[in-house]
């Protein structure tokens, strides 16, 4: 029987995060994942054809300029690197326009003032405020415990703190409306709401002024998205550890109240002299655990854990040239624009999108967000060759059930080639070498974590958001369990940028008291 000073379930990179962090605490941890390789949801696989990397899950990894990963874990000794490409976002729409958000703030500014100036002049202001000034306390926010209303409230007591609370009571929509007038760079902020699992409910309000502070800091992981989990990986290993996959952990073994190791699906029984951690949804671990250790509201939550509304469908391209927008016409950096979105013209189609999600039906408008990642790191295809990737949103099952995404894969994948070809008309059979479609069933068949096809492991609604996530008697990762602890993204945090995994580590170094080789991020404070 082996035995670890700490076993994590789940080599997510959250879970990679945590072992990483320990390792350089000089612990000798365990790290375990069900899944034939390890990363979860930052994974890299040639899936259309060989030398075409293809980042089956996330692809655009938000701030991690501002996370403190890089420097604590040294991950470029590790071999992680990643690219910030200079155009950041980009809009082509159906009538031939497009609009570009830049890291240069004059090119935005320019680009939104050909369709409104006040709005030019709105951006500016929420990029000075959210973007610069606001950066650290939005960096803090996410690598601290999450704050109860009241606490957030005492800390941020000047105008600013206020004008960012006023957020707070609206719902997605309103968040933008407040502050864009046009029509087109209104649907274009409601939809990037989205991307994060937002739901347009009332009291998410805040997501608008956090995602407005790293919309021009979006990285691309250099090789792949799965270079993080191996950096993590290899941070692990020279401490001592060991990384495993295939191997599923079936029952997280609690004895006298106190989690004191695993047992795999093989039976085999991994022992924790100090802790366990859990990387995969706060639900399943619950199970793993036994719900009778947890009290009766947590059960209760967690059984009926909303997963969200709406998943993605991601097609995949190998490429001869990249995407030629006919949008270039009228702003060429569109051509040159790392997260690109298309398929809407107005609110309305978004609405209509997103309740047909929820209603399990197939968009008529097909709409999503992309990107051609060999433009700015040739790594990602052979020489000359390019890979990009669309991944439109979608309801978790077709009319039929979750399966039909298996029947209906050639004529989903014909669809949305048909709709991306309309705004990139170089999209011809000739130029396209191959394509890979990735469904929501494939989504939770590969990582039992994402449920429904769940991107960020449960929706973003009040309920799960801040200190409800996943619920105010689990918000610090500590749980009823003595010892037992959850690093995953259905914690506070979540999205490709170790929050949770890092807030465990925090957790775990007080609770037993293990020096930390590392400055713990300031608690989140602002008084202008
Ligand atoms: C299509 C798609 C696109 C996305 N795009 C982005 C993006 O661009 N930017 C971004 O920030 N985020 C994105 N995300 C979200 C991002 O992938 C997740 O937030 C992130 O992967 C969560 O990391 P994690 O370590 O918490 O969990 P996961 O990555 O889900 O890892 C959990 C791990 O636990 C393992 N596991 C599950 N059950 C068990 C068990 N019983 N025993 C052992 N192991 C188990 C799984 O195999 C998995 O490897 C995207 C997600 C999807 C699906």
């Amino acid at each position: 029987m082996a035995t670890f000073d700490g076993v994590i379930v789940g080599a997510g990179h959250n879970g990679l995060t945590l072992g990483a962090y320990l390792a350089r605490a000089g612990m000798k941890v365990c790290v375990l994942d069900a899944a034939p390789r390890i990363g979860g949801g930052c994974s890299t696989e040639d899936a259309t054809l060989p030398g075409f990397r293809c980042n089956l899950h996330s692809n655009f990894y938000i701030a991690f300029s501002s996370s403190p990963l890089m420097r604590d874990l040294e991950l470029h000794r590790h071999g992680f690197a990643y690219i910030e490409p200079p155009v950041q976002n980009g809009v082509a729409m159906r009538d031939g326009t497009a609009l570009t958000i830049h890291k240069d703030i004059e090119k935005t500014c320019a680009s939104i003032g050909r369709f409104s100036r006040r709005d030019a002049e709105s951006f500016r202001y929420l990029s000075e405020t959210y973007a610069v000034k606001m950066r650290p306390f939005f960096t803090s926010l996410l690598y601290n415990p999450p704050l109860a209303p009241d606490e957030l409230r005492s800390r941020l007591p000047g105008p600013e703190g206020r004008e960012l609370l006023a957020h707070a009571p609206l719902d997605l929509f309103q968040a933008v409306d407040r502050h864009f007038e046009d029509q087109r760079i209104r649907t274009l902020f409601k939809l990037l709401m989205h991307v994060t699992t937002g739901e347009n409910v009332p009291g998410t309000g805040l997501i608008f002024p956090m995602i407005l502070a790293s919309i021009t800091h979006l990285a691309l992981p250099a090789g792949g998205s799965a270079s993080l989990s191996h950096a993590l990986a290899r941070v692990i290993e020279a401490g001592g550890g060991t990384v495993r996959a295939g191997a599923p952990v079936r029952e997280i073994v609690v004895e006298a109240n106190r989690a004191t190791g695993v047992r795999l699906a093989d039976g085999t029984r991994i022992d924790a002299t100090q802790f366990v951690a859990s990387g995969i949804d706060a639900p399943r671990t619950m199970q793993l655990a036994g719900a009778q250790h947890f009290p009766e509201p947590v059960r209760e939550k967690l059984n009926a854990w909303h997963w969200g509304d709406h998943s993605l469908v991601k097609i995949h391209l190998a490429l001869n040239a990249p995407p030629d927008y006919a949008a270039a016409k009228f702003d060429p950096d569109i051509n040159r624009a790392f997260n690109i979105f298309f398929g809407f013209d107005d609110t309305e189609q978004v609405v209509r999108c997103f309740e047909q999600c929820r209603n399990n039906e197939f968009p008529d408008w097909p709409m999503g967000n992309g990107a051609c990642n060999s433009l700015f790191d040739p790594t990602y295809a052979p020489q000359g060759k390019h890979a990009a990737f669309w991944w439109p949103f979608a309801p978790y099952a077709l009319p039929g059930g979750p399966e039909e995404w298996d029947r209906r894969k050639p004529e989903v994948t014909a669809r949305l080639l048909e709709v991306w070809r309309g705004y990139a008309p170089n999209l011809t059979p000739e130029n396209v070498l191959a394509s890979f479609l990735f469904t929501p069933i494939d989504i939770e068949r590969g990582n039992a974590a994402m449920q429904r096809g769940a991107v960020r492991l449960g929706a973003y609604v009040p309920s799960q958001l801040g200190i409800n996530r996943p619920h105010p008697q689990l918000a610090d990762n500590r749980t009823p369990i003595d010892g037992l602890y959850l690093c995953g993204s259905s914690c506070h945090g979540g999205g490709a940028n170790g929050g949770p995994g890092y807030n465990a580590a925090n957790a775990i170094t007080t609770d037993l008291k293990v020096a930390r080789p590392w400055t713990p991020v300031a608690a989140p404070e602002w008084s202008g």
